[in-house]
Formats: C-alpha cells, structure tokens, sequence
C-alpha cells in the first residue's frame, strides 16, 4: 500500500510517501513559504540522494498540493507513474480536542468536528484542515485519515488534565490540559517496549519529546497518564522559543508593563521566550552551547533552566507512577544532544538513572545510554513522525476495506 503523509503547518507543508509493504520511503520533501513571496519546493527521491529545488509562487495550501503532486508525477525526478498509485493519505492534525482518542478515516462529519476545535488551535487547526480540503479536492476518491496530536493524551484522568479554575470553564468552553506531541510519544513507547523485549503493557516509562517544541510524557502500561504540554503547546517545559509554565499574572503585567494587549504576550511567550528569551542569543542548542563554551553566562544559565524543568517533569512523573522503568529520549535536541543528555540524567542516581558517558554519545541513532547496572534504562529513540502517521492510516484503511468486504 503506497500512502502519501501530508503536514501542513499555516505556511509549509512536509510530505512523504511510503511502500507500507516493507515500510519503505519512496521520496520525501518540504514546501516553504506558502501563501508569502519566494515559494519554494524542495523534492527528494529516496534512493538518490538528488534534490529537486523549484521557487514558484504557491498563494495558498492547494497549490502547494498540486506542486507535491507534480513533483511525484515528474518522468524526471518522479516516483509515481499516475496519482491513482496512491492508496491513502494521512494528514498529521494537531488538535481533536475531547472529539477523538484515535485516528479517523476522514468524511464530512470528522471535517466538521475538527473545524469545532479550530478555537483550540487557532494556528494549527486551519492549515491542517486546508490540507486535507485540498487533497479531497485534487485526488477525490482516495481514503483519507487524519492523525491526531491529542489523540493519545486522551487516556488521561481529570485529575491530570483538569485545570483548578471554575468547573463550568471546562464544561462550557472545554478548557483543560489536552497534550501534544502524542504521535512521538505512542511511537516511543513503542520501540522502547521492542527494545527492551518487555510487553509495553508492563512497562512505566518516560519519554521526552526534546525539539523546538519539548513535551514529557508519563506513559504508564502503555497509556498516557499525564503530559507536560496543556490546553495548547505553550505549557509545561521551557522551549526554544516557548516559555512553558508560569504564573499566569505574568500575562497581565506584562501587557501593563509592555503596554501591548493580551494576544501580543501570548505572541511574546510563544516567539520570544524560552531559551532564546533568557540567552537572547538563540533558540538552537548548539547556538547555546558554543556561547556557553565561549564564557557566555546566559546562554548557560538558559541551558540549566532547560534541563532543571525537564528534572522536574521526570521527577514528577516518577513519583506519579510511582517508579518508572526507563526514560526515552527523542526530537532534535534529545537525539542528538549529549551535553543535555547529561545535564538531564546527573545526579539522578538515587532516583535509579545511571547514564553511560561513553553509551551517551550516541547520535540519532536507537541506542541504549544507560550503564548495564541501572535500574532505570536510559534509551534514545529517534522521532519517526510520518512512519507514526503512515502506519495508522494503512491500518484504519485495510479495516474499513476489511468491514466493507464482510457488509457487502
Ligand atoms: P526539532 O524541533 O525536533 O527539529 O529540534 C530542533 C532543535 O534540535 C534545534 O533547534 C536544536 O536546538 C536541536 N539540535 C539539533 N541538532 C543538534 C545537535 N547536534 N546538538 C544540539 N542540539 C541540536
């Protein structure tokens, strides 16, 4: 089954296209700067290791769309000889509020519902949703399923999702904490299961999502019981850019303070925070690391913030499970970053999470990091979002066919 994944964010969109018989990518590629001056598409063919650049105005997702579709069809640097080769799409979307805990093959009702949550992400819910218009529109006929962000955290008891505001905000305008990243998470708990050849349902685990965007999640006999992220992906760790938890008059002050309305806080705590905010150099951990290297003190003072509230979480979490058998990393900054790692992981003896200093050097590979004698394992697993994406909407799609064969 060939599957097409499609990731529209308001102005890009990612896509690959996967043979799900050996899960194998066929090509790969990004569009950049949709709807805004100087378009571009950046195609690539699995097997080499060419890419196919083309700036070309794109006014908006279903344009972009089509140009993903061209360059599949392309006799030059192609992989599809008719779009009808495609035999489902799955569009990653961020947001399903209480609606779905589980991928859904697409129609008009999911449609509907997932336009219900667009005041929930306002940011993530729209381009999402104009990219599965546009494939519905460009290549109709083909199943579709939609893959949420939320879906996984749905397993959460109120007692960890619910806010300590009035009831009736929940209630009346759905206000709790919902989670992200739950593809990555579900993915990692996953292969930390298969790598430690242990059921998942037996297992307590810890995963880390350490990216641009950084959750942590408590993932207990296969389950999500509580996510740092919340209502929307501002909460919980310090990000790059993003604040992650704080006392919520700091928004009122600020706007007194900066004298600017409460959306543009919102705007600072999302754009301009984090680490970036407290180095004010940049939001990218080498960047960190470097200055930090080079005797600069914020840059290492926004580094250990970082790596205290990602301590925080893990110890949290510890003592809501009360243990936990290993601790996973992921995202650019958890598969890559060994100095983090370390920050992370020292001085957790006690709580049983030995690193290997040697084992840590890992680099975007699946690896163990832990000494042979921690009782808490120590594991790296790099994300592997699209395959998440592609896996389900090959299965949901096989069980509709497999249903509709039984009814007719
Ligand atoms: P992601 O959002 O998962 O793509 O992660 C992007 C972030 O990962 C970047 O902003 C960097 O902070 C971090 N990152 C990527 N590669 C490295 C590396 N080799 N060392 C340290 N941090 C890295």
């Amino acid at each position: 089954m060939l599957v097409l994944v499609i990731n529209c964010g308001s102005s890009s969109l990612k896509y690959q296209l996967l043979d799900m018989k050996k899960e194998k990518l066929i090509a790969k590629g990004l569009v950049e700067r949709i709807g805004i001056e100087g378009s571009v598409i950046t195609h690539e063919l699995a097997e080499t290791d060419d890419k196919y650049v083309l700036e070309t105005p794109m006014t908006n997702h279903k344009e972009a769309i089509q140009h993903v579709m061209d360059a599949l069809l392309s006799p030059d640097h192609g992989a599809l000889k008719s779009l009808d080769e495609i035999n489902a799409v799955g569009h990653r979307v961020v947001h399903a509020g209480e609606k779905y805990a589980n991928s859904v093959i697409i129609n008009d009702s999911v449609v509907d519902a997932l336009k219900e949550c667009i005041d929930l992400a306002p940011l993530h819910n729209p381009p999402n949703l104009d990219g599965i218009k546009a494939c519905r529109e460009l290549i109709p006929g083909v199943p579709m399923v939609a893959v949420f962000d939320t879906a996984f955290h749905q397993t959460m008891r109120p007692e960890a999702y619910l806010y300590a505001i009035p009831y009736e905000a929940y209630e009346d305008y759905g206000i709790r904490k919902y989670g992200f990243h739950g593809t990555s998470h579900k993915y990692m708990a996953k292969e930390a299961a298969e790598m430690l050849n242990i059921d998942v349902n037996d297992l307590k685990l810890i995963t880390c999502h350490l990216g641009n965007g950084a959750s942590v999640s408590a993932i207990k006999h296969g389950r999500s019981i509580d996510t740092s992220m919340g209502l929307t992906p501002l909460e919980g760790l310090v990000m790059g850019t993003r604040c992650g938890d704080l006392d919520p008059t700091i928004v009122s002050m600020l706007a007194e303070k900066m004298e600017i309305g409460h959306e543009e806080v919102i705007e600072v705590l999302n754009k301009k925070s984090g680490v970036l905010g407290i180095s004010g150099i940049s939001s990218d951990f080498r960047d960190l690391e470097k200055a930090m290297n080079d005797g600069n003190k914020r840059a290492e003072l926004a580094l250990k913030i970082f790596a205290r509230k990602v301590r925080f979480y893990i110890g949290a979490y510890i003592a809501e499970m009360n243990g936990v058998d290993a601790l996973v990393f992921t995202g650019g900054i958890g598969e890559n970053d060994a100095y983090m790692r370390n920050l992370i992981c020292s001085n957790m003896g006690n709580l049983g999470i030995k690193l290997d200093k040697h084992k840590n050097q890992a680099r975007g590979i699946q690896a163990m990091l832990s000494t042979d004698d921690s009782p808490v394992k120590v594991m790296v697993i790099p994300a592997n979002e699209e395959l998440v994406i592609a896996r389900e909407t090959s299965e949901l799609v096989k069980k509709s066919r497999d249903t509709s064969h039984k009814n007719s």
